[in-house]
This record gives structure tokens, sequence and C-alpha cells, in this order.
């Protein structure tokens, strides 16, 4: 027998994937999110990345940490690598309600559900109740796992605007009215209200009381998607919407942003008669959230004083985020604003007419500073004049950097014969020089 064929299979990124017949409809609505794309790039120490948006965490006590988790497996290591409840343990759905207590809301340990972080609340909360072709309102623009989430279950996201104090109303109200106009049936309204990711804005006090009204009148369920709420610099904590309305809302919480996000804990607190399909949904999905991580997060909120160190780190942010607006003003070019955020870790940024960010950010990457176009936080392929940069993981010094190193590239954008490297390269007036110390 002869071989005749010398030819290989392809393999790698390029083939052809063999299983494509196979996929379920559902995966045709997942598709990498731009910011998990950059994440490769940006990882080199040579690029100052304001594109993701992981928590600083050098504020943490480690060693107290270390020697806890120790404690916890030398005592208690046969419950804590063992299964447990899909609910999640009893002694931190206590605490949970405890720490939702400082944003006014009134809890039963019972209703809350223990989740491998909010993001998987989502996933959750979107397998309950999104069949394809529902919609979910949300802010445009909007964060964008959850926007992979609502895809993943083939519900159409539908964005409504915000203005500086957050969804506006008369936006949410519109889009209702046309989504009935038409006969498509809304579900949801997802909303970050606090520190919004990735608009940096808070929704007033004032507008959340008829944010509710509406969904309500409209029989649409609010997600309220809260990581960031006791991030707030001045201390200044908000009423959840939860709070106002404990029947129409679903709660999600998270310890990423306010203790470590690799624990993987977040929760979900719905309303009564929506728990057990949560736990049920938690049991199909990972059958039970992970127990030595909850033991952990229980361990540290009993024995650590966890107010002063989301003090510490408020405290952290707020520098990084006035040196971010303090390097905005000081060298971004004409034509360009941002928010200016009271907490959290983003500020959202627009630029002049022309200049598209999707397309710019390869050339910022060139030019050492990394951020996640606006375009990856909307489903109608908008967002090209806006980006989020994240001001939560680098020092103060090389935020200004990447910010100095930005407004390079920009104008090189509003002007390409002045881009960096370019012929007509010059240094314009509201550039000032790089500090030598910078990164
Ligand atoms: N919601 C929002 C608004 C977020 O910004 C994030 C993380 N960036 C999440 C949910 C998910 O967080 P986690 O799964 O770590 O709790």
């Amino acid at each position: 027998m002869t071989e005749t064929s010398t030819a290989r299979p392809r393999s790698g990124r390029n083939a052809p994937d063999p299983h494509r017949e196979r996929y379920a409809a559902r995966t045709a609505g997942m598709t990498a999110s731009e910011i998990r794309a950059l994440f490769s790039v940006v990882g080199r120490p040579e690029v100052i990345s304001l594109a993701g948006g992981m928590p600083d965490l050098a504020a943490l006590p480690l060693e107290t940490l270390s020697a806890q988790v120790a404690q916890i497996i030398a005592e208690d290591g046969l419950t804590a690598l063992q299964y447990t409840s899909a609910h999640g343990l009893p002694l931190l759905r206590e605490q949970i309600c405890d720490v939702m207590a400082l944003e006014g809301i009134a809890a039963r340990p019972d209703d809350v559900v223990v989740t491998a972080g909010s993001q998987m609340g989502l996933d959750l909360v979107a397998r309950l109740f999104c069949d394809p072709g529902d919609v979910v309102v949300a802010e445009g623009p909007s964060y964008v796992g959850a926007l992979g989430s609502f895809g993943a279950y083939q519900a159409r996201v539908v964005h409504v605007a915000m203005d500086e104090h957050g969804l506006v109303p008369e936006g949410l109200r519109a889009a209702l009215r046309e989504a009935g106009r038409t006969g498509r049936r809304v579900k949801l309204l997802y909303t970050v209200p606090n520190f919004h990711n990735p608009a940096g804005v808070t929704l007033a006090v004032g507008r959340r009381a008829e944010v509710l009204e509406i969904c309500r009148a409209y029989g649409v369920l609010v997600v309220e998607d809260n990581p960031y709420g006791l991030l707030g610099f001045d201390g200044r904590t908000y009423p959840a919407l939860r709070s106002l309305d404990p029947d129409n809302v679903v709660y999600l919480g998270s310890f990423s942003k306010t203790f470590a996000p690799g624990l993987r804990v977040g929760w979900v607190l719905a309303p009564h008669e929506v728990r057990e399909k949560l736990v049920l949904a938690t049991e199909s999905a990972m059958l039970c959230p992970p127990t030595l991580s909850q033991m952990i997060v229980s361990r540290y909120l009993l024995t650590h004083d966890w107010k002063t160190q989301i003090k510490t780190f408020r405290e952290n942010y707020r520098e990084r985020r006035d040196a971010v607006l303090s390097a905005l003003e000081r060298y971004l070019p004409p034509g360009c604003t941002w928010t200016k955020p009271d907490g959290g870790f983003y500020v959202w940024v627009t630029v002049p007419e022309g200049v598209d960010t999707k397309v710019m950010l390869a050339r910022a990457v060139s030019a050492g500073v990394a951020y996640a176009s606006g375009t990856g936080f909307r489903t109608d392929g908008s967002g090209g004049r806006q980006m989020r940069l994240s001001y939560c993981y680098p020092t103060p010094e090389r935020i200004r950097e990447g910010v100095r190193r930005l407004a390079m590239v920009l104008e090189g954008e509003m002007d390409p014969a002045r881009a960096v490297g370019g012929a007509g390269s010059r240094r314009m007036p509201w550039l000032p020089a790089p500090s030598p110390d910078a990164g």
C-alpha cells in the first residue's frame, strides 16, 4: 500500500473548525470580548495598560491571609475541601447580608445564593429569564461581560442613553414603549447604578425610584449589578435599587473588588420566589460554589477589619483617579471630553469626530499604551468615538505616562501629518515633555 497524499490536516488558528456544524445555535452569540483579546498584548511590560479592570491587591494582608488559609485546612480541611450546598455556606450568607446592609438592603440569608463571582450570577440570571429573541434593556454603554452573558442566551440588548447622572429615565421609558409597539418582549433591565463600568458615572439618587417605577409599569424585572458600590471615594454609599423595591430587583454582589477576584465569590439576592430556581441553576452549572473560597471569605470577614481595608482600597483608587483626571486635563488635545468618576475603576473618554478608537488601538499599543475601545461595550456597533480607561491597576506615575502616550497617538489620529514617529511629527503645545522617571 502506498501513501499518495503528503498533505497533513491543517491545524492552528486559521484552520476551519471541524466542529462548526455541531455547535448549538446559541454559540453564535458567543464572541470573544475585545477586552479579552487585548490581554495578551497588554501583558507586555513596556505597554501601560489602561485596558483591564484588575483590582490592585497590593494592600491585602497576605501573611495574615496565608496563615488563615493554612488554619482553615488544618482545622477544617475535610469540610473546606468537600462539596457543599449549591445555596452557599450559611454563615457566609449571613455575612453577605451585613455587607448589603451598608447600602440599605434588608435581606434574609435564605434569599442569598452564593455564586462563583457575579459573572456567574449574570449567567444564571440570563439562563433563568432569557429566551432567544427576548429583549434586555441596558445602559449604553454596558459592562462587556453582561453583554456576553445575554448574548450567550440569544437575548437582544437594547441600549438606553446615559448622562452624567446615569441612566436617563425618559430614554428608558421610550425604549420600553418602542419595544411594546414592535411586539418585542422585554424581560430585564440590566443596570450598574454605582460607579458604572465602563462609564464611571452613578445613577442619581433622585432617579432611582423613577427607574424602578417605569420598570414596574412595563412589567420588567430589574437586575442591579453592584460590584463597586462600596468604592465611593468619599466613603459615601447610595441606596441600592434592591432596597427600594425588593420584589422586583435581582441584586448581584461580589467580593472581587473589595477583597480578591481570584477567590471567585459573589452572590445573587433574588426575590424569594426566584431563589429556588437559582439554586437549581447553580447545581446544574457547577454543583456548588467553591467551598474553600467561601470559607476564606467568611473567615476574612469574621476576623479582619474589612471596612478599614475597603477604605484603604478606596484611598488608593482615589489617588489613581486623581492621577488620570489631571493627566487627561494636562495632555489630551482640545475636543476630548471625559467623565469624572466619584468611585470605582473607570473613566469614559469621548474623542473628536473622525477618530475611531477601535482602529487607533493598534497604534496605541505600538506606542506603549492600551485602553478598551468603546465599541466593545455596545451591541449596536457604535462607540467608536469612546474609550474606557481603567485607572485601578497601574501606579499614578504609569497612569500619567500612559495618558501622555495616548495623547500623542490621538494627536496623530487627528492630524496624520503629526502621527507619532511620522515625518511631520512634532510636539503639540498641549503635550509637555515626559517626566524622566515615567515608566
Ligand atoms: N459586573 C461588573 C459591572 C463588573 O465590572 C464585573 C467585573 N469586572 C463583574 C460583574 C464580574 O465580576 P466577578 O465575576 O469577578 O464578581
